[in-house]
């Protein structure tokens, strides 16, 4: 079943270490461009079945809960969304009240996930974020408070001045919090980000290498011992409460995207919308073309998207499966670059599947790129 995406571009302000498609909030533009994805989405109806629906961004929970119910009902008219279907909203900690959340719950969103990635406040503050360690946790309270019995909390590592001891007080804070699912990304700092000159400025420095190896490691094994359940490089869920949207990203699933900069997958076409927010507003408003790159993927890369998704998870590739649709034997195609992998321990090999140990996930680059060589040659 397909995956729906809208993309909602606003926030109340720009974090330092962002790199998303994303500007400041607008309520004018933001009307005019709530009316444009319901015309996309009117105008790319076809009924057919689909079982997750995503809202990300930017940050979703600016929008009023009457716009998401309208974006919901109109996915609902335009394809045939299952009745039990995954609805997720992205939340900042500081957007939400009771009020909102009891609406966006009776909107049909059953899923929230909040941006919080630190509960220190001084580490906040420095990814200039707007909420405190209090309001997030204030906020997830709310929001079980309005019935969501299905709340992911995102968590980041390697911040400035960050130490495994720091990191590990925001890992047990969000234990204490109980979620269902947590996301647990390593900061990037992109080179123009406005977090590198603060940086500079007020000599605030990364810990080295190794440590940020040992907050991956150490983080995942307090998640474990906590009965969550890794199923994907940054990402644990209770079982049962995987991202059932992401691992359509993840497991060669097929999805459609809707808003500015939106990445579509369908039938081995690969689309992306329009990323400049006006841009968008003004050909979907007028009827004209949405989409600024669509191109077929070859065979090669959808083998190669194939394997790079799958070692992401903890399952790893099905070999079969990927016989099975591609035609491809992996482990002829690969295993003779890949031995040394499975010699260091990084990466198991079992005949049926291909699959990375947690040592391992944090060589994933390094192991993917024979991937791309053997392909390339
Ligand atoms: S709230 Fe999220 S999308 Fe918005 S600027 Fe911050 S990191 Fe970027």
């Amino acid at each position: 079943m397909l995956g729906l995406y809208v993309h909602i571009p606003f926030c109340s302000a720009i974090c330092n270490y962002c790199n998303f498609n994303r500007g400041l909030f607008d309520a004018a533009q933001k009307e005019r461009y709530v009316a444009a994805l319901l015309t996309e989405i009117r105008a790319r109806a076809d009924g057919s079945p689909a079982d997750t629906l995503f809202f990300g961004g930017g940050t979703p929970s600016l929008l009023e809960p009457a716009e998401i119910a309208a974006v919901i009902d109109a996915c609902r008219q335009a394809f045939a969304l299952a009745g039990d279907a995954e609805i997720t909203l992205e939340a900042n900690p500081e957007t939400v009240t009771p009020e909102r959340l009891a609406g966006f719950r009776s909107a049909g969103i059953n899923r929230i996930s909040f941006g919080v990635q630190s509960f220190r406040d001084e580490e906040l503050q420095r990814l200039s974020r707007l909420h405190s360690a209090a309001r997030a946790s204030e906020a997830f309270s709310m929001a079980r408070a309005a019935g969501f019995e299905n709340i992911s909390l995102d968590l980041m590592m390697w911040l400035p001045q960050q130490t495994v001891a720091h990191w590990l007080e925001s890992v047990d804070a969000l234990i204490a919090l109980g979620p269902e699912h947590a996301s647990m990304y390593l900061l990037e700092i992109y080179p123009n980000a406005p977090l590198r000159d603060a940086m500079a400025r007020s000599k605030w420095s990364l810990a080295p290498d190794d440590d940020a190896a040992d907050m991956y490691l150490s983080g995942l094994d307090r998640m474990d011992k906590a009965g969550y359940v890794q199923y994907e490089v940054s990402n644990v869920a209770r079982p049962g409460r995987a991202s059932r949207h992401n691992l359509k990203y993840w497991t060669d699933g097929e999805w459609l995207g809707f808003g500015c900069g939106a990445h579509s997958t369908r039938h081995a076409v690969r689309w992306k919308n329009l990323a400049s927010t006006e841009e968008y507003i003004s050909a979907a408003t007028a009827g004209g073309r949405l989409t600024a790159d669509r191109r077929p993927l070859s065979a090669e890369e959808q083998l190669e998207d194939a394997l790079f998704t799958g070692l992401r998870l903890n399952a790893g590739i099905d070999l079969r499966a990927v016989k099975l649709r591609y035609g491809a034997d992996v482990w002829a195609l690969y295993g003779g670059e890949l031995q040394v992998f499975v010699e260091e321990g990084v990466l198991v090999y079992d005949g049926r599947s291909l699959r990375l140990t947690r040592a391992g996930m944090l060589l994933a680059h390094e192991i993917m790129t024979v991937f791309i060589r053997s392909t390339v040659r």
